[in-house]
């Protein structure tokens, strides 16, 4: 096997080059290893591979070459020294949490996540003992007057799900670095091209590959990156003794989908921004919600810490519910579906699929109304995205 692409590459070359082990064969595309075990040639190196004093692999459930090569990609990518698939995104955020909480401690999040983050959060943690505080993450006094003696983590996802808020994450690491503890960053949204949490301070930042990573709808997948420190003390056993390895096909997938993601998530950008140029000002709707426009509610952080737009645009019909339903039913060629960083373009009602668990209070807290919809842009041609959405907006 050899190892193949130096660190000081630009991101768009490491994406395509960085991780890449090729076997005897000298292929050229990632091998797809899809076994589970491993043969060895001696009695002696089985035991000195279980011992660690013979590097090579075991059993998939610990390592993968293939798996190997897309933690490696994606490291290189994001600029960590270290990294772990995971078979989800939910697996990646919970082990993230988990491995460094036991009993007794607390962690303080901010109340605008994706669903199931903020269930595991505010009811599976306080199950085991772990007690968790919600803020707005906007409100940094908040974060502050929320540390307890016991806080070990904090966790945040910026730009936010659904309504793409922008948390200062140099701002909140300091005030848990102050505080002694760390803070993790799902960075599903923004991608490693246009955000780089650890280098704004992060302990650890986590992905949903599920998303731009695989980027046309096919696998499920997460990963968790940090200081190799962070990886092997905090994450790298609990992942080989509990199970929620990634598995290798998928690996071969979502790696093959890095090689195209920053083609995809620029150009997927580009056509966010230019569906909120067309429809900003519209007399159907009653609010925009685009980072990278001046109008957006946090344009000075998103200056700061982003390096682009979101493929995602945010929007609130009029007329509520009726109107939200009325403008989904109607569009012709984006489809309705909760996903998103598709290449297909998607359009959800966050109040009645993604955040219908929580109640109506805590859901017009987060800025999400019943007539809030959430645009993500695919790769069609612009023009069409928004010919689709004009005329819909046309049948509200
Ligand atoms: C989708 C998503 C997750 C969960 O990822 P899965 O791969 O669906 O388990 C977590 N956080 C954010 C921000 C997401 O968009």
């Amino acid at each position: 096997m050899s190892a193949s692409a130096k660190k000081n590459y630009r991101p768009e070359t490491r994406l395509v080059q960085s991780g890449t082990l090729r076997s005897p064969f000298g292929e050229t595309s990632e091998a797809l290893f899809l076994t589970q075990g491993y043969v060895y040639d001696t009695a002696a190196q089985a035991e000195a591979r279980f011992k660690g004093d013979d590097p090579g692999y075991q059993y998939s459930r610990f390592a993968n070459p293939t798996v190997d090569m897309f933690e490696r990609r994606m490291a290189a990518f994001e600029g960590a020294e270290a990294a772990r698939a995971t078979a989800t995104g939910m697996a990646a955020v919970t082990l993230s949490l988990v491995g460094q909480l036991k009993a007794g401690d607390h962690v303080v999040a901010a109340k605008a996540m994706f669903g199931s983050c903020r269930y595991v959060v505010e009811d599976y943690l306080p199950r085991f003992g772990v007690a968790s505080t919600l803020v707005d993450g906007c409100n940094l006094d908040a974060w502050r007057e929320a540390v307890r003696p016991n806080t070990k983590t904090f966790f945040l996802e910026t730009p936010t799900n659904p309504a793409l808020e922008v948390i200062d994450i140099a701002a909140v690491a300091e005030i848990a670095h102050d505080a002694g503890a760390t803070l993790i960053v799902d960075n599903v949204f923004a991608t490693p091209l246009f955000q780089s949490p650890l280098a704004l301070g992060a302990d650890c930042v986590v992905y949903s590959a599920t998303k731009h990573i695989d980027g046309q709808g096919r696998c499920l997948g997460g990963v968790i990156l940090g200081s190799q420190k962070f990886i092997m003390d905090k994450i790298h056993v609990l992942i080989r003794q509990t199970g929620p390895s990634m598995s290798p096909f998928n690996a071969w997938v979502l790696l093959k989908g890095l090689e195209t993601l920053a083609v995809r998530v620029r150009r997927q950008t580009d056509s966010a921004a230019t569906l909120a140029v067309a429809i900003a000002g519209h007399p159907k709707i009653s609010r925009l919600i685009y980072p990278g426009r001046p109008d957006h509610p946090q344009a000075a952080i998103v200056q700061k810490q982003m390096r682009g737009g979101s493929t995602l645009v945010a929007f609130e019909i009029k007329g509520g519910k009726r109107g939200a339903f009325r403008f989904q039913d109607a569009l012709r060629l984006i489809r309705i579906s909760n996903n998103l960083g598709d290449a297909k373009s998607l359009v959800t009602h966050p109040a009645t699929t993604t955040h219908q668990r929580l109640t109506p209070a805590q859901r017009a807290e987060l800025g999400i109304s019943d007539g809030l919809v959430r645009v993500s842009v695919g790769l069609e041609h612009p023009d069409d995205i928004v010919d689709d959405v004009l005329a819909a907006l046309e049948a509200v």
